[in-house]
């Protein structure tokens, strides 16, 4: 593997580890173990895939996982009341909704339905609220990976110029705000962006979250720019056989390495960090929930 090609799979394994450690300290000290409940509506094969993975994780670390596999037809009031439910169970600390749910399901109701200290992925405005003024809270887990990755990377942040591609509430906006507060001039570019190659050819560091395949190009880099490529993208790949796909990230890699200090791959980059800080933020929900200081290393 290339010096500059960020390894996210192995920051991943490291997260896993100390987060291990942990939940072993939570049992020991305070006998609790953490929990985290996961419900998928529906059966597409990405998101059952990606579903088992968490629970097998989530187990590995030494944490209870619930998994609630709902049927494509559940009812909005069905999974109102499993998340009501799960609300208020003790033994749960995390819950998280794969999304997106099915047309019938107003995804806005399950968002605010959910009890805002279980809240892992920070779905709801008031954790989203609490990243916006500074306090301690649940943190997106993807921009929260990121921000491992920039802070392992580069150390301190502050001064840095930074463009986040993309404004969705899940990546772009916290991603902005955990950059905001690292002490980062940033910039947040989207859709109606006027000449996108001209802003990011500012940027000492470029997050890309859009879903476009090889959307930011190697011309578009400064030389030496850290580049982290959240963009998963499903692409054909005759290369490998007749109707084989592969998967890219929305930076045009073979481009960008070349003239990025430091990037990360697509699969193998944000991906892992993504899952590893889902269980992270349920050890520190765990603890806010009983009280406890969540450990330093785990939170944003
Ligand atoms: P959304 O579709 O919610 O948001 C995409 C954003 O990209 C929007 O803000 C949109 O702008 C912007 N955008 C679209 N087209 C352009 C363009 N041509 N130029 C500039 N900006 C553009 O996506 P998500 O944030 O949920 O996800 C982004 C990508 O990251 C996806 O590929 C997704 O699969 C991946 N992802 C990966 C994760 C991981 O763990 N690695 C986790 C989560 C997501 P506007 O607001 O103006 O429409």
């Amino acid at each position: 593997m290339s010096t500059n090609i960020i390894d996210g799979k192995a920051y991943a394994a490291n997260l896993r580890e100390r987060i291990s450690e942990h939940v072993k300290n939570l049992k020991n000290q305070h006998n609790i173990t953490p929990g985290l409940a996961v419900i998928i509506v529906g059966h597409d094969p990405a998101s059952q895939v990606y579903v088992r993975n968490k629970a097998k994780q989530t187990l590995e670390v030494g944490m209870n996982s619930f998994k609630y596999d709902l049927p494509e037809n559940v009812s909005e009031t069905e999974l109102l009341t499993l998340i009501n439910k799960l609300n208020t169970r003790p033994d749960v600390h995390g819950i998280l909704v794969q999304m997106p749910v099915p047309d019938h399901i107003n995804a806005t109701n399950i968002i605010n339905a959910l009890n805002p200290n279980k809240d892992v992925d920070m779905f709801h405005p008031i954790n989203a609220g609490k990243l916006m003024v500074g306090q301690v809270g649940p943190v997106s887990c993807t921009p929260l990976g990121c921000l491992m990755m920039l802070r392992d990377v580069h150390g301190s942040l502050e001064g840095k110029e930074a463009v986040v591609i993309g404004r969705s509430n899940l990546v772009g906006k916290p991603m902005a705000q955990l950059l905001l507060r690292e002490n980062c001039t940033v910039t947040m570019a989207h859709s109606r962006t006027i000449d996108l190659p001209a802003v990011v050819r500012r940027a000492d560091i470029v997050i890309a979250a859009v879903g476009r395949a090889k959307m930011v190009k190697g011309d578009w880099i400064k030389k030496g720019a850290t580049v982290i490529d959240v963009g998963i993208n499903r692409i054909d790949a005759p290369e490998k056989g007749e109707g084989k796909t592969r998967l890219v990230g929305d930076v045009d890699f073979e481009e960008a390495v070349k003239i990025a200090g430091a990037i990360t791959p697509v699969p193998g980059g944000v991906g892992p960090m993504t899952i590893a800080c889902l269980l992270a933020n349920t050890v520190t929900t765990a603890c806010l929930i009983n009280g406890i200081s969540p450990p330093k290393d785990l939170v944003a």
